[in-house]
């Protein structure tokens, strides 16, 4: 699936998130850039020991924003490594802290002149964000960001593991579009 907004194609795709030839991958990374597992780990498997030295040299990161580092091996140039919210129930700022993930994300590919990026369903594993209400949060939060900054990407995409997260996130768009 595939829509125009502000002038960016935003898709969505079934697949693999280190197999994306885009100018950056976005993984949902802990604030203390440690790895893990799930996409986290699958992107440092691929990638090789170069992206976990340049996370050790910078420490961390805070919940709802971003940092940047090299892709390693990967097709990708560049890795942001994104910190989304653990789910508590949904009233402890998790939407804002997402939202911020997802923002800070594309300002750092902004701030690096790379013009398409491929998103993970940033929270929807082992931190349980419930995926229709994060897959409204991202895409919305996305399309308000390429409409305040028009021209800046040509490709933002989405990479769901499952096909029931692609239909999640294909109905979401379907919504934020539709206005
Ligand atoms: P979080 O800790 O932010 O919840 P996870 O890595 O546990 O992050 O899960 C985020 C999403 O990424 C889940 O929907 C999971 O199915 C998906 N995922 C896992 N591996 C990959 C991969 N290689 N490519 C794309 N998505 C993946």
């Amino acid at each position: 699936m595939r829509k125009d907004i502000g002038g960016a194609a935003v898709e969505l795709v079934r697949g693999d998130i280190t197999r994306q030839e885009v100018d950056a991958i976005v993984n949902a990374a802990n604030s203390g850039l440690r790895g893990g597992g799930g996409v986290d780990g699958a992107i440092h498997r691929a990638g090789g020991p170069a992206i976990m030295e340049e996370c050790r040299r910078i420490g961390g990161c805070p919940t709802g924003s971003a940092v940047i580092t090299t892709g390693g091996n990967l097709p990708a140039r560049r890795v942001i490594h994104a910190v989304g919210p653990r789910w508590s129930g949904g009233s402890r700022g998790e939407a804002e802290l997402l939202s911020g993930a997802y923002r800070s994300s594309l300002q750092v590919a902004v701030d690096n002149g790379l013009r398409s990026v491929a998103f993970p369903s940033i929270s929807t594993g082992v931190y349980s964000y419930p995926i229709e209400e994060a897959a409204g949060v991202a895409l919305s939060t996305v399309a308000e960001f390429l409409g305040q900054n028009p021209g800046c990407f040509e490709v933002v995409r989405f990479v769901l593991f499952t096909a029931a997260d692609y239909d999640v996130y294909a109905a979401a768009l379907e919504r934020v579009t539709a206005h």
